[in-house]
C-alpha cells in the first residue's frame, strides 16, 4: 500500500508509527477487549491516555507547575471567543497583532467582548510580513496582547516574539505549537487545534498560566469557563478521547525522534528545500511571504501567470501531491510541510518543482 505525498493544511498529515500503533491497539486496546473509543472516560484505562497525553506535552514544552494544559473541544475557533471571555474584564483593552486571516477572526470575537485595539498590521501589504510591533504601545494595563504565531494562510511565522512588554501574551500556534523549542515563560496562554501539527481535529490544546484563572467571571457559560476545565482535569464532560488517544501517540512519536531539537532541524531542513527552489528560480516561483517572515510549516507561491499555476497544480496531482492548492481565500500554491510531513516527501516535491519548472 502506498501513502499519499500528502501536503494538507488542516487536517493534515499524521505520523504513519502513530496510525500503525492505533491501528493495531483498534479492536483491543491494551488488554481491555475493546477499543480505545469504546472505554469510558471514567475508567482507569481511558485516564491513563488522559494523563499521559498532558505528561508528554509538559515534558515536551517544559511546561512548569504554574501552567494549567487543557483539551478542550470547538477548535481554536472557539478560543477566539474564549480568551476574551475569561480575560477581557471591563475597562481594559486588549490588544491584536493582525498578521493574517486567524488573526482577523480573533479579533472580530473580542469586539464582541469588550474594546480592543490594533497594535500592529501588515494587511497593506497582502499579510506578506511579520510587522515590528512596538511593546511601548501595549498600554501597561491592557488585558493581553494577541499573536498568531503562525499565519496558516499566508505562510508567515513570527520568528522572534515580542519581549518587554507589561501584560500577558496570548497565542493562536494552532499551525506551529511544536515545530521548535519555545520559552514557555514568555507566554501566559497558548492554544491550538490538534489537526495540523498535534493530531487529528476535535481536539484543541490550551496552556494558560495559572494567575490568570482568577479573572473569568462566575457569570460565564460553565463549558466556557476555563476554570470548569481546570478543576476537572478536562473531564467535566466527555472529552474526545479518540482525538486525545492519537495525541498522545503523535506527542510519543515526537519524543522518538528526539523532541523538539531535533524537530527543529528537520523542520528547517525541509523548509529550506522548498525555498531554495523558490530563490533558485529566477522568479520562476514566487514566494508570497517576505524571506525574514519565510514560515517553517506552510510555503506559499505562485507562478508567473494563472495558467502557469494551474498547469503546475494539476501536474503535481497527476503526479501523486495531494493538498498543493493555496487557501482559497488567497489561490496560488501552498505546500504545508508540518512535523509528520516526511523530509523524503519535501525532497520529492522540490525535486517536482525544479522538473517543471525545466520543462515548462
Ligand atoms: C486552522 C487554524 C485555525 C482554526 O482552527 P479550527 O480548529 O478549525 O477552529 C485558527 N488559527 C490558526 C492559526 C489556524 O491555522
Amino acid at each position: 500500500m502506498s501513502r499519499a505525498l500528502n501536503f494538507n493544511a488542516g487536517p493534515a498529515a499524521l505520523p504513519e508509527a502513530a496510525l500503525k500503533q492505533a491501528q493495531s491497539e483498534l479492536l483491543n486496546f491494551r488488554g481491555t477487549g475493546m477499543s480505545v473509543m469504546e472505554l469510558s472516560h471514567r475508567s482507569k484505562d481511558y485516564e491513563a491516555v488522559h494523563n499521559a497525553a498532558i505528561a508528554s506535552l509538559r515534558s515536551l514544552l517544559s511546561i512548569s507547575d504554574d501552567y494549567e494544559v487543557l483539551f478542550l473541544q470547538g477548535g481554536a475557533s472557539l478560543q477566539f471567543s474564549m480568551v476574551p471571555m475569561n480575560l477581557l474584564q471591563a475597562g481594559q483593552t486588549a490588544y491584536y497583532a493582525l498578521t493574517g486571516a486567524w488573526s482577523e477572526k480573533a479579533l472580530k470575537e473580542a469586539k464582541k467582548v469588550g474594546k480592543t485595539e490594533i497594535v500592529s498590521s501588515s494587511k497593506d501589504n497582502q499579510y506578506k510580513n511579520i510587522p515590528a510591533l512596538d511593546p511601548a504601545m501595549v498600554a501597561n494595563n491592557a488585558a493581553y496582547l494577541h499573536i498568531t504565531s503562525n499565519n496558516t494562510i499566508y505562510g508567515t511565522q513570527w520568528h522572534k516574539f515580542p519581549t518587554g512588554l507589561q501584560v500577558p501574551l496570548v497565542a493562536d500556534m494552532s499551525s506551529d505549537i511544536l515545530c521548535k523549542p519555545l520559552n514557555m515563560d514568555q507566554f501566559d496562554l497558548i492554544y491550538a487545534g490538534a489537526q495540523k501539527n498535534l493530531g487529528p481535529s476535535g481536539v484543541t490544546v490550551v496552556i494558560i498560566k495559572k494567575d490568570l484563572l482568577t479573572r473569568s467571571s462566575d457569570d460565564l457559560p460553565t463549558m466556557l469557563n476555563y476554570n470548569t476545565h481546570v478543576k476537572n482535569n478536562s473531564l467535566y464532560n466527555t472529552p474526545p478521547t479518540f482525538g486525545i488517544y492519537l495525541l498522545s501517540l503523535v506527542l510519543e512519536w515526537i519524543e522518538e525522534q528526539g523532541g523538539v531539537q531535533a524537530i527543529e532541524k528537520i523542520n528547517e531542513q525541509k523548509a529550506k528545500l522548498l525555498y531554495d527552489e523558490i530563490d533558485e528560480s529566477n522568479g520562476f516561483y514566487s514566494g508570497h511571504a517576505t524571506p525574514d517572515s519565510r514560515s517553517t510549516m506552510n510555503v506559499t507561491f505562485t507562478l508567473q501567470s494563472e495558467e502557469a499555476t494551474k498547469s503546475f497544480l494539476s501536474q503535481a496531482k497527476e503526479a501523486g501531491f495531494v493538498g498543493l492548492a493555496g487557501h482559497r481565500s488567497v489561490g496560488g500554491c501552498r505546500a504545508s510541510i508540518y512535523n509528520a510531513v516526511p523530509l523524503e516527501n519535501v525532497e520529492r516535491l522540490a525535486q517536482f518543482m525544479r522538473e517543471f519548472r525545466k520543462n515548462y
